[in-house]
Formats: C-alpha cells, sequence, structure tokens
C-alpha cells in the first residue's frame, strides 16, 4: 500500500472523463488499497481514483463514525439509474478543493448499479450522507466538481483562489475555522 498526493483545483485532470475498468487483476487491488490509505490519512468519506491522478472509475468510501467500527464500500463503475425527485441541501467539501464548503442541492435518493472489486454486478439504493457521497464521486468519475453547482460568482472566486496558491506553491488558505473537516466529502 502507498499514500498518494491528492490532486488539487486547478488541476485539470480533475476534469477527466474516467474509463471503465475492464481488467479485476491485482493492479485493480492495488489501486483500490492505495485508495483507501489515501483516503483515510486526508481524512476523507469517500475518494474517486481520479483524485489520485487514475483515470479509472473507481470509489471508495467509508462513512462510518469515529466511533465506529471501519466500514469500507468499493465501487467500480458506478452509475446512477434513477434519482428521486425530492431533493436535499448538504453542506459538501472535496478532498481536492481543501477548506472550502458550501452548500448542494441534489436529489436526496439515488439507485446506483456499480461492479464489486471481484467485478460482480450489485446496485444500491442510497439515501441521505450515501446518496450525497454518491452522487459526489460518481461525478468525479465524469470531471464534474461540486462546486459545479454553485453560483457562478462563488465559483469564479474559489477558482482563483485556488489557482493564485498554486502559483505561489503555497496551500490555500481556509476562509473559515469554524467548520469541522468531517465536511470533506470526498
Ligand atoms: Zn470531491
Amino acid at each position: 500500500m502507498a499514500l498518494r498526493d491528492i490532486l488539487i483545483l486547478p488541476d485539470k485532470k480533475l476534469r477527466l472523463k474516467s474509463e471503465p475498468v475492464k481488467q479485476f487483476d491485482k493492479s485493480l487491488r492495488g489501486l483500490i488499497d492505495d485508495m483507501f490509505e489515501t483516503m483515510y490519512a486526508a481524512p476523507g468519506i469517500g475518494l474517486a481514483a481520479i483524485q489520485i491522478g487514475v483515470p479509472q472509475r473507481v470509489v471508495t468510501m467509508d462513512l462510518a463514525k469515529k466511533d465506529e467500527p471501519s466500514a469500507p464500500l468499493v465501487f467500480v463503475n458506478p452509475e446512477v439509474i434513477w434519482k428521486s425527485d425530492e431533493r436535499a441541501t448538504y453542506e459538501e467539501g472535496c478532498l481536492s478543493i481543501p477548506e472550502y464548503y458550501e452548500e448542494v442541492e441534489r436529489p436526496s435518493a439515488v439507485k446506483v448499479k456499480y461492479l464489486d472489486q471481484d467485478g460482480k454486478p450489485q446496485e444500491i439504493e442510497a439515501t441521505g450522507l450515501l446518496a450525497t457521497c454518491l452522487q459526489h464521486e460518481i461525478d468525479h468519475t465524469n470531471g464534474i466538481l461540486f462546486i459545479d453547482y454553485i453560483s457562478k460568482l462563488k465559483r469564479d472566486m474559489v477558482t482563483k483562489r485556488f489557482k493564485k496558491a498554486a502559483k505561489k506553491g503555497e496551500p490555500v488558505k481556509p476562509l473559515s475555522e469554524d467548520k469541522e473537516p468531517s465536511h470533506h466529502i470526498g
């Protein structure tokens, strides 16, 4: 296992559309192991492979709370096949846009089909945080970021801050300090 660097806005790779996984082999296992190690270390509750620079449709997740046993989830080639008309708002954050949080409205429930790490087809119906997290991560596999759902004014502002920081080679300064890191969805 190896800790991998997480790509940060405005890294152009974050906008790539990832390729479906075709081979369920040792290299996929290795990628998944690295993703979990990187996600837990961040810490985050979800990670898409493209966030460590690998354009493959792989998502790892663990929504267990601090005092609960870990509950690792792996979604290969995940795809939303149904979404509710009802919508929910959740304050999202992203490991690739650190220290920035904004409310995003999405369908409150989704059905997702995916393959497990052995290549077996699976389906999951999700509500609440799991539904939000699945949509956030599946978006990553399509090159979409949560800031794409906020106003253009806010998006331009945050993008500018990250571009400036990248130029200077410095981390972006948080806007406010009263936010919990648990808001980092992935
Ligand atoms: Zn993210």
